[in-house]
């Protein structure tokens, strides 16, 4: 039975293949887009986390703040949910709630979750992990080009003559895309790779721009301007397809060469260089992930990202667009679906005319204001005093851990549906145990915008149930509390036929029966359209139908390193593990990487007297944690990088709650650090 990846964006096609209760080993179907049958190691050897002993098996409850969590009966545990959640509804409001779907579950479950929060909770303080991963690109993609997505499709990597890859360790977090990317470069592809640090994929690259963290937007901006001054641009495409122009070629005025070379650190030749290749090569891909967008100026990252393909023409043809790397295996689908507080499914911006058009579909009024992003949420407790999270672990994943646990510990009323026990468990007032996705049906979207089916290999273990079932039932007695409709839909094919019915021209034409075969990408609008592949080819979908520029400013780190803390911490991830390491750490995975390596220049350790694999502590002005070092060079001087992956060293207890002011995204890739011997 085939089924798609949990792990990354990327969607691999799998078929597991399991006996009483166990997986024996894990394929990959060849005939099958988009891995035709190539796996990475969380694909291959990772999927025993659904055997975990960790597992969640049975619903519990809190009946006061301090009482211990005890084991309930799912009658009990949901009725107790609900009656918690509409009294504080009748209290304080909606705007008093948040409802956080998760992008590891299925499209439908996404669909349903933040259905319950618009039309029974009154909230759009709806959102998702996205919020801490692509917000930032989502911003600027939106604005300048009406679309969120990757422009292009993964087989265009096939057509791609030239690929500029910003911020992406392609290799490690999408693995299967870096191998195709590798290949094709094999095969005579150039490659360009900006990113502090020596990455499989810089280690591949003909040109590799290793700039000082955060300093992207002043080397983009360069080489548009440079473009612009060798008269390198596509005056043709930009007259017909863009506006804004004028405004934007005139706000790069201050990004010369020299000034590039000295804020970036990347001598001004090499910045030429790539800019030439890139205005020269038509088919040239920009592809980019969290390296561009972890920051205070995350969307202006990725707004240079976008405004470079703009003036070169290079949107809205094959084997070039904009391609950022979606992370997790359904985060392309949780935003499709409406997890985000300012659009509704099919990203339809919230407004009062649209929500009283979803408000009539869905049979209710739905509030008309946008809401909170998930990081504002934590900033905004106890203000807001209920939280239903789905799938998700904030006392890993977000800045600042002890803000965090000061934000949990604020909440009136949390629930926690997850699968696994991680580190929120222990603040929850009710914990739903759910089924993982190797357990259930449905569908998931791949970051090339591709709808693949989910398909269920194993039974829930104890009493777990599929978040599709618990999100249902915590509905029908929410309903029946506020005297709300609230209809039933029994089945996964059911919610996807109600997407369907509310989004035609985007999913129209992907039902069950097709995927049954293979999957079909967004947009596609009749059951005999194929799906879109490369986006915006004839016009963009703002008002105008142009692609607007906008400016985008350099502005420092919001805390450089200084005297006390003297370097740069940069995190992030490694092949071996996923996020919060809920499912990797829960798997075969763990022996393979069982702890974190914090990666340290060898300049500085010389310095410091730091030996490889010694212990050492990271020190932020917000936390301590102790961990081992890792003295390579793939780390720049001056830099460390800790993956956060390490409940018991947890990187996020360092990083700081600053955001990028349009996307709220946190600036995850920039703390001032010190390191100490122990
Ligand atoms: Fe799974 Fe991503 Fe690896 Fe493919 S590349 S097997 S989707 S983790």
């Amino acid at each position: 039975m085939v089924t798609t990846c949990p792990y990354c964006g990327v969607g691999c096609q799998i078929a597991p293949e399991a006996r009483e209760g166990r997986i024996l080993r894990v394929l990959a179907p060849e005939h099958l887009p988009p891995n035709h049958g190539a796996l990475c190691v969380k694909g291959r050897f990772g999927l025993d986390y659904a055997l975990s002993q960790k597992r969640l098996l049975f619903p519990m409850l809190r009946e006061r703040k301090g009482a211990p969590l005890r084991r309930a009966s799912w009658e009990e545990a949901l009725d107790y949910a609900a009656f918690r959640l509409a009294e504080i509804l009748r209290r304080h409001g909606g705007e008093a709630v948040a409802v956080f779907p998760s992008a590891k579950t299925t499209n439908e479950e996404v669909y349903l979750a933040q259905k319950l929060a618009r039309t029974l909770l009154k909230t759009n303080n709806v959102d998702h992990c996205s919020r801490l991963c692509h917000s930032s690109s989502t911003a600027a993609l939106s604005r300048s080009l009406g679309g969120a997505s990757m422009t292009n499709p993964l087989e265009d990597i096939w057509r791609t003559d030239l690929f500029v890859v910003v911020g992406s360790n392609t290799t490690e977090t999408h693995p299967v895309i870096g191998a195709m990317i590798k290949k094709r470069v094999r095969q005579g592809a150039r490659l360009v790779v900006i990113d502090p640090r020596y990455t499989g994929m810089a280690e591949a690259a003909h040109l590799w721009l290793r700039l000082r963290p955060g300093t992207d937007v002043f080397l983009l901006n360069a080489m548009a301007r440079l473009i612009l001054e060798e008269g390198l641009w596509d005056r043709a495409y930009v007259e017909e397809r863009t506006e804004g122009f004028g405004e934007w070629a005139e706000s790069l005025k201050p990004y010369t060469l020299e000034r590039a070379e000295e804020v970036t650190g990347v001598e001004a030749g090499l910045i030429r260089e790539a800019a030439r290749l890139y205005a020269t090569t038509p088919r040239a891909g920009l592809y980019w992930a969290m390296g561009v967008t972890q920051h205070t100026k995350g969307t202006a990252t990725a707004q240079a990202l976008v405004n470079l393909a703009l003036l070169t023409g290079h949107v809205g043809r094959e084997g070039a667009g904009l391609n950022p790397l979606r992370g997790q295996n359904n985060v392309q689908g949780a935003g499709d679906m409406g997890a985000l507080p300012n659009v509704f499914p099919g990203y339809v911006p919230v407004e009062p005319e649209t929500a009283r058009r979803f408000g009539a579909a869905w049979g209710t009024w739905v509030p008309d204001k946008p809401g909170l992003y998930m990081t504002e949420v934590f900033e905004r407790i106890p203000e807001v005093r209920a939280v239903y999270l789905i799938g998700e672990d904030p006392m890993t994943s977000e800045p600042f851990q002890d803000h965090t646990k000061k934000a949990l510990e604020g909440l009136e009323f949390l629930i926690v549906q997850d699968i696994l026990e991680n580190e929120t468990t222990p603040f929850a007032d009710v914990v739903f145990p759910a089924a993982s996705s190797l357990e259930k049906e449905g569908t998931f979207t791949n970051t090339d915008r591709r709808v693949q089916q989910v398909r269920r290999i194993l039974d829930p273990p104890g009493e777990a149930r599929p978040d599709l079932w618990i999100t249902g039932e915590l509905g029908r007695r929410l309903a029946r509390l506020l005297g709300e409709p609230w209809k039933e839909l029994a089945t996964p094919e059911a919610v996807w036929n109600e997407v369907r019915s509310l989004l035609p021209g985007m999913m129209g034409g992907i039902t069950y029966a097709r995927l049954e075969a293979e999957g079909v990408r967004w947009p596609c609008p009749r059951e005999d359209h194929l799906g879109e592949g490369v986006l915006f080819r004839e016009r963009f979908n703002t008002p105008s139908g142009r692609a607007r520029f906008f400016p985008a400013e350099y502005h420092p780190p919001a805390e450089p390193p200084d005297d006390r803390y003297p370097f740069t911490l940069s995190t992030g991830r490694v092949l071996f593990h996923w996020h919060g390491g809920t499912m990797s750490r829960n798997s075969r995975l763990e022996a393979a990487y069982p702890e974190l390596k914090v990666e340290v220049n060898p300049k500085d350790a010389g310095r410091l007297g730091i030996q490889d694999g010694e212990r050492i502590a990271l020190v932020s002005r917000r936390g301590r944690i102790v961990a081992r070092a890792w003295v390579t060079d793939r780390t720049p001087e001056g830099v460390v990088y800790a993956p956060f992956h390490f409940a018991e060293a947890p990187a996020n207890r360092l990083t700081l709650n600053a955001y990028d002011p349009i996307s709220r995204i946190p600036e995850y890739k920039v703390a001032a650090v010190r390191l100490e011997k122990l």
